[in-house]
């Protein structure tokens, strides 16, 4: 039978980040992927440019059931690091807005560099290769592979969330967890467009394409100010996708159409220099003009000009504009979403080495347990942080 000291199932961003800091320390490490390559997801992330980290990263942009476990492997392994490497490596990135860093030429980058820091003589990797049993022996575990069995002192599972089944997600690192006895925190979509009634979205279809600055607030009060993209599935673009990780199924969201500017002031000064311009023409020169007729088709806004407008009328758009509510139908579900909310629950895990509280030796990283960050690196850099540290104890 073959022996390592570390088994890592996944070589995705954690997998890989984990297995190249064990590999440092000495730790002889087998990764094994079922698919046939190397960091698929970070490939096709950032529209191929990966958004590696951010410059400003903080618990506070994850959404974990305990809000601090993420502190520890953040403080420890922090965007600077993952920053300090990929300039080690020479590669290039740009700083796009909030702070969110994008390799100049290709994501590849990013999985190159992370291939050339696993490329150590006691790191081996497999792709292709399943993982078909677990057992758990008095000094670690044994896993049954496609064409022979292993031994190990540790076993990492770095098999991410279930987006994107095309690129071969699959529920077995919660599968591991529950062989273990691990509790689950309940998985659904995160970073995911909404989908509408049929009513609404037949209202909206004229609108595909239109992007606009607002801000949207959950009924929990969670607020993000970004753009709104209407498509012909419903409602997408960053402001949506943060948003989703937030929202329950059958609440309703408030967006605020125009965020920056105050309604009745601007109404009010429109209506002084242009009595008899029509309230359509004067919010077309405020928002996209196919939005505003979309509003007025559907009755929620009755288009007269301005001088039949009282103060009652313009105080009642402005809350209008200021709080358009859409009860969203669903998500599009895992087919489009970034990350995976829940997973395996952080209350077993250690935060300072990843390791199950209840099974010495078991480690979990990255996406599979119960943290997923806001749009923006954050997902990367949780991954880089937990293999690390991980890899710092296996
Ligand atoms: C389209 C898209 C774009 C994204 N863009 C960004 C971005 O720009 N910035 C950002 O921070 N985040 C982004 N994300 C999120 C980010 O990709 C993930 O959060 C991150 O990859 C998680 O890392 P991980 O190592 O935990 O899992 P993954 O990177 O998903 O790796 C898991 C690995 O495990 C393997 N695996 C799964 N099941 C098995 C099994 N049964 N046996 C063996 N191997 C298995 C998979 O093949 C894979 O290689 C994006 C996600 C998507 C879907």
């Amino acid at each position: 039978m073959k022996q390592v000291d570390v088994v890592i199932i996944g070589a995705g961003a954690a997998g890989l980040m984990c297995a190249a800091q064990a590999g440092k320390r000495g730790r002889r490490v087998l990764v094994v992927d079922n698919g046939k390559k190397p960091g698929r997801k970070i490939l096709i992330s950032g529209g191929g440019r990966c958004n590696f980290t951010n410059y400003d990263v903080s618990a506070a942009n994850y959404v974990c059931r305990n809000k601090h476990f993420p502190k520890s492997a953040l403080a420890r392994y922090s965007q600077w690091d993952f920053f300090s490497l990929v300039n080690e490596y020479g590669i290039t990135w740009e700083e796009r807005e909030h702070g969110q860093l994008f390799c100049l030429e290709s994501a590849k980058d990013i999985v190159d560099m992370l291939l050339k820091e696993c490329n150590l003589p006691n790191v081996e990797q497999r792709y292709r290769c399943d993982v078909h049993d677990i057992e758990k022996t008095e000094d670690g575990f044994t896993l049954k592979l496609d064409t022979d069995t292993v031994s190990c002192q540790s076993l990492v599972v770095a098999t991410g969330g279930l987006s994107m089944p095309k690129l071969g997600a699959t529920p077995f690192g919660y599968q591991i967890a529950e062989q273990f006895g691990l509790a689950r925190v309940p998985t659904t979509a995160g970073l995911v467009p909404f989908t509408l009634h049929d009513k609404d979205k037949a209202a909206l279809a004229d609108l595909s394409g239109i992007a606009i600055p607002v801000t949207i607030t959950t009924e929990s009060g969670v607020m993000f100010k970004e753009n709104l993209l209407f498509t012909h599935r419903g409602l997408s673009g960053p402001v949506v996708l943060q948003v989703s990780s937030y929202w329950t199924p059958g609440e309703k969201v408030t967006v605020d159409l125009l965020p920056d500017l105050d309604v009745v002031e601007t109404i009010n000064a429109m209506r002084d220099k242009h009595p008899a311009q029509s309230l359509k023409n004067s919010l077309a020169r405020l928002l996209p003009k196919r939005l505003v007729e979309a509003m007025i088709e559907r009755g929620d806004i009755e288009d007269k000009p301005l001088k039949q407008l009282n103060p009652k009328d313009i105080t009642a758009l402005a809350d209008y504009l200021n709080g358009w509510q859409i009860a969203p139908n669903g998500t599009e579900g895992y087919r489009t979403a970034e990350v995976t909310l829940g997973g395996v629950d952080t209350d077993e895990l250690s935060s300072k080495t990843m390791e199950a509280k209840k099974v010495p030796g078991l480690y979990f990283v990255g996406e599979v347990m119960d943290v997923s960050g806001w749009l923006g690196g954050y997902n990367f850099q949780w991954a880089w942080s937990s293999g690390w540290v991980a890899g710092q104890n296996v």
